[in-house]
C-alpha cells in the first residue's frame, strides 16, 4: 500500500475498495492489452514480417507487460489492505459482542408472566346470560387487560382478574373468542395472551313480540300486525298478534275452555294463556275441515302437554303416544311462539294429530294402509331399514323420529305427513303422490280445500 493510496482512504472500507478497484483496473487493463497483443499479432502475420509489423508487435508487447506489472502491484495492495484490516474486524467484532453480553445480563429479559388457563363459564351466552370470565394464579404479579371480541360488548371489570362479558344482542347464533392480555407489573412490555375456548352467542332474548313472527310483511288473514321485533334471519319477518275478530272457530271463552269444547283436548300442566290460545286457533283453522274435526274430537279425550326439554332443541318438536283405549296424549316441547314460524307450528300440529286420529280409528288406518299407502306412488316414498313397515314419504326426517328414542313407522308417518301436506303443501307434496293424496282428501278432510 502506498503513501497515496493511504491518503485517498479515510476508512478501512474505503481504503480496501480502493485497492479492489485498482486490482480490478489492472486486471481490465492487462486483458486489454493481452487482446491488442493478439491482434498485433494476427496483423502482423498478415503483414508477412513486414518492419512496420515487427515495431507494432514490440509495442504490444510491451504495453502488456507494463499493465501486468499494473494488476500485480494493485493485488499485492489489496492483500495488504486484508492483512491489516482482518484482525482488527475481528477484535471489534469481539467487543461489541461482549457490550451486548453484557447489556442482557444488566437490563434482565426475562420469560413473560404464565397464569393458568383462562375459564370462561357458560360457554353459552347472550346479552341477557353474560359469561364470567377468571384467568388466576399467575406467575408473578401481572396487570389484566380484556379484549374485546369483534362484535363488541362490555366487560364488567376490564381490568380485572375476574369480569363478567356481556355480548350485544345479535342476529344469529355468533362463535366468538375472547382474550385477554396479562403483563408484568415490573415491565409493562413483558406480556402474555390467554384465549377463551369458543363462546357462543345465543340469538336468544333478541327480541319481544306480541305475538307470533310471521314470514314476509305480512300477517296470515285474520291475524294483525303486532307490536315488538322479530329476528330477520335472512327473511323478512313481522311480529303478528291473533286477531280476537271471528276466525274459523271463534273461541268466545278461553282457549282451555275451548280446546276440550271444541276439539276433545284436554289442557295439562302449566303454560301460558297465549301458546294455548295459539294451539286452539291453529287446530280450529284445521278443523274447518268437519270430518277431520269430527275424528279428531272422536280420538279423544287428547290429553296434551306443554314440556320445556332442552335436550329436545329446538323448532317446536312434538310426539303423541298412545295411553290406552285409543286415547292419545300429545306433547309439545319447548313451544315457542318465537322459535318457530307460523306455519312450522300449524303444519306440527296438523300432523301430530294425523297419529292421534289414527289410534283413535284404527280400522280407518288399515283402509289407509291398504289403499292409500306404498307400493302405489313408488317414487314419492324412500326405504329406511330400520324401520318397520319401511317406507316413508319423501318428506318425513326419519332420522329426526329416530333421535326420539321410539319406534316409528311408515305408515303411520307417511298418514301424519299426508294430513299436515294437505294442510300446508310444500314441495308439491302431497299431490305428487296421487293414490294417499286422494285417500286423504276423500277419507280425512272430506274434500275440504284448505
Ligand atoms: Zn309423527
Amino acid at each position: 500500500m502506498d503513501k497515496n493510496e493511504r491518503q485517498e482512504g479515510q476508512g478501512q472500507e474505503k481504503q480496501q475498495k480502493s485497492a479492489i478497484d485498482r486490482l480490478n483496473q489492472g486486471i481490465n487493463l492487462a486483458r486489454d492489452a493481452k487482446s491488442t497483443y493478439e491482434i498485433s499479432k494476427r496483423v502482423a502475420k498478415k503483414l508477412k514480417r513486414t518492419k512496420m509489423a515487427s515495431r507494432g508487435l514490440s509495442f504490444a508487447s510491451k504495453e502488456a507487460q507494463l499493465a501486468i506489472r499494473g494488476a500485480q502491484l494493485a493485488i499485492k495492495g489489496a492483500a495488504a489492505t486484508v492483512e491489516i484490516w482482518g484482525p482488527i474486524a475481528l477484535i471489534v467484532g469481539f467487543i461489541v459482542l461482549v457490550i451486548i453480553i453484557i447489556i442482557i445480563i444488566f437490563t434482565g429479559v426475562s420469560a413473560p408472566p404464565t397464569c393458568r388457563g383462562l375459564t370462561a363459564n357458560p360457554t353459552t351466552i347472550s346479552n341477557s346470560i353474560p359469561a364470567i370470565l377468571t384467568l388466576e394464579n399467575c406467575s408473578e404479579n401481572v396487570t389484566y387487560s380484556w379484549d374485546l371480541p369483534q362484535i363488541g360488548g362490555t366487560f364488567s371489570a376490564p381490568q380485572g382478574t375476574t369480569t363478567s362479558y356481556t355480548p350485544p344482542k345479535v342476529n344469529s347464533d355468533q362463535k366468538i373468542y375472547i382474550f385477554v392480555n396479562v403483563c408484568s407489573s415490573s415491565n409493562q412490555d413483558n406480556c402474555s395472551q390467554y384465549s377463551t375456548p369458543q363462546l357462543t352467542i345465543s340469538k336468544e332474548d333478541l327480541f319481544s313480540c306480541n305475538g307470533y313472527c310471521a314470514l314476509g310483511n305480512r300477517c296470515e288473514s285474520p291475524d294483525v300486525a303486532g307490536q315488538g321485533t322479530c329476528p330477520s334471519e335472512g327473511q323478512q319477518r313481522t311480529c303478528c298478534r291473533t286477531n280476537p275478530g271471528p276466525g274459523p272457530t271463534k273461541c268466545e271463552t278461553n282457549p282451555t275452555d275451548c280446546l276440550k269444547k271444541e276439539l276433545n283436548i284436554l289442557v295439562g300442566g302449566n303454560t301460558t294463556e297465549e301458546k294455548r290460545s295459539d294451539v286452539y286457533r291453529l287446530l280450529s283453522e284445521v278443523a274447518a275441515a268437519s270430518r277431520y274435526k269430527t275424528l279428531l274430537k272422536a280420538s279423544g279425550p287428547t290429553t296434551l302437554e306443554f314440556i320445556n326439554d332442552p335436550t329436545k332443541g329446538g323448532g317446536c318438536p312434538a310426539r303423541v303416544k298412545p295411553i290406552g283405549g285409543g286415547r292419545s296424549l300429545l306433547i309439545l316441547y319447548n313451544y315457542d311462539l318465537n322459535g318457530c314460524y307460523r306455519t312450522t307450528r300449524k303444519s306440527r300440529l296438523a300432523h301430530e294429530t294425523g297419529h292421534i286420529i289414527r289410534n283413535g280409528h284404527m280400522r280407518l288406518f288399515q283402509q289407509f294402509e291398504s289403499q292409500g299407502y306404498y307400493p302405489k306412488d313408488k317414487s314419492c316414498y324412500k326405504i329406511d331399514n330400520r324401520f318397520s313397515p319401511r317406507y316413508f314419504i319423501n318428506t318425513y326426517n326419519t332420522s329426526f323420529g329416530a333421535s326420539q328414542g321410539v319406534s316409528i313407522s311408515g305408515s303411520n308417518e307417511t298418514l301424519a305427513e299426508f294430513i299436515a301436506l294437505s294442510v300446508i303443501p310444500s314441495g308439491g307434496y302431497p299431490s305428487r303422490c296421487t293414490s294417499g293424496y286422494n285417500w286423504v282428501k276423500k277419507n280425512i278432510f272430506d274434500n275440504y280445500v284448505f
